[in-house]
């Protein structure tokens, strides 16, 4: 399988407002030295707790936030030097889903208009033809024609995050970054949506990042799973293999608290004790040592370096052959 994404060494840190501190500057590590690459045609999983950088990296990949430092290769093109033309057409190949299709949407635009803008933008000319591909992508979606001239607030939540797929669509992109896209929606809906966006990767030749803090639905839809924690990524595996076998403490938290049963449980924290720090003050050396049982001298002072546990199983912890 050829890598069509490979982000090295990535970090996007934000500055916070100087006016409220004093002298030294203060920044969020919103993504703090991420690596990973991105098969063709697979599904990578990103897993966290909300704040743990997983949609800044999102935004990062897109380029809609400003990177700090390190390295996007997207499809063979080194993405943080291209020109704004060269950009523009990896723009066109990378789209990306969000959270709510309640606000992203515009509400004074017609469904038709909506999915045909990119379009637009990209300078398809052909009127006829931009009718045609906009239709194209009703079909993948399964909306009906009759939705071309009327407004996304007719709909429900489950109709316009169809809408949003199909815009993201018309310009048949090669990946897709999926921002949480069915957190917003009720249980019945997720599984619709999930199911929808599983045939199209298959119909379509896609490749998705999908970004979660729901463990079931990464479980559902992943190949592989990124586990993220205050802008670091501690864990990467298979996705049987990450649920059966996590090798890192912080997962292996996290999976504890799988609520199985009820689906409409959400939260992944429940039984990893203590806050969630401040990623614009980070614990020194591993990351999770504030809230890790297994916590030694060791992981205060010194980093975990993400070390090769299988052929694709890596994982960042100083004691975890001991532990797990
Ligand atoms: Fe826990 Fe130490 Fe491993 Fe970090 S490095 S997860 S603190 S055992
Ligand atoms: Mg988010």
């Amino acid at each position: 399988q050829r890598t069509i994404l490979k982000v090295e060494n990535l970090k996007t840190y934000f500055e916070i407002d100087k006016r409220f501190i004093s002298r030294q500057k203060k920044y969020v590590y919103a993504v703090d030295d991420v690596s990973l690459d991105v098969k063709e045609g697979e599904t990578l999983g990103i897993v966290g707790e909300s704040g743990c950088g997983k949609s800044t990296l999102l935004h990062s990949i897109m380029r809609t936030v400003p990177v700090t430092s390190g390295r996007i290769e997207f499809d063979g093109k080194d993405v943080l030097s291209l020109n704004k033309k060269e950009l523009r057409q990896v723009r066109k190949d990378k789209q990306i889903i969000f959270q709510d299709p309640f606000s992203s949407l515009d509400p004074r635009m017609t469904i038709g208009e909506i999915i045909e803008e990119p379009l637009i933008v990209h300078g398809v000319t052909d009127v006829a033809e931009r009718r045609r591909r906009v239709l194209e992508t009703f079909e993948y979606v399964e909306l009906l024609e009759d939705f071309y001239y009327r407004y996304p607030h007719e709909f429900s939540g489950g109709q316009r995050q169809r809408v949003s797929i199909a815009r993201s669509l018309v310009l048949k992109p090669k990946l897709i970054l999926c921002d949480e896209p069915v957190s917003a929606l009720d249980v019945s809906i997720q599984s619709q949506i999930l199911n929808l966006l599983n045939d199209l990767q298959k119909q379509l030749d896609l490749t998705y990042i999908f970004v979660s803090h729901a463990l079931n639905v990464i479980r559902h839809v992943s190949d592989r799973v990124c586990v993220m924690y205050l802008g670091k990524v501690l864990e990467t595996a298979d996705v049987e293999e990450l649920f059966e076998r996590p090798k890192h403490p912080y997962t292996a938290a996290l999976l504890s608290s799988i609520p199985i049963p009820d689906p409409t449980v959400n939260r992944v924290h429940a039984s990893i004790k203590g806050e969630l720090p401040s990623p614009s003050n980070p614990p020194s050396g591993c990351r999770f040592h504030t809230r890790c049982p297994y916590v030694k001298d060791k992981c205060i002072n010194e980093e975990p370096v993400l070390e090769e546990k299988s052929s694709s199983h890596i994982v960042a912890c100083h004691f975890s052959d001991e532990i797990l």
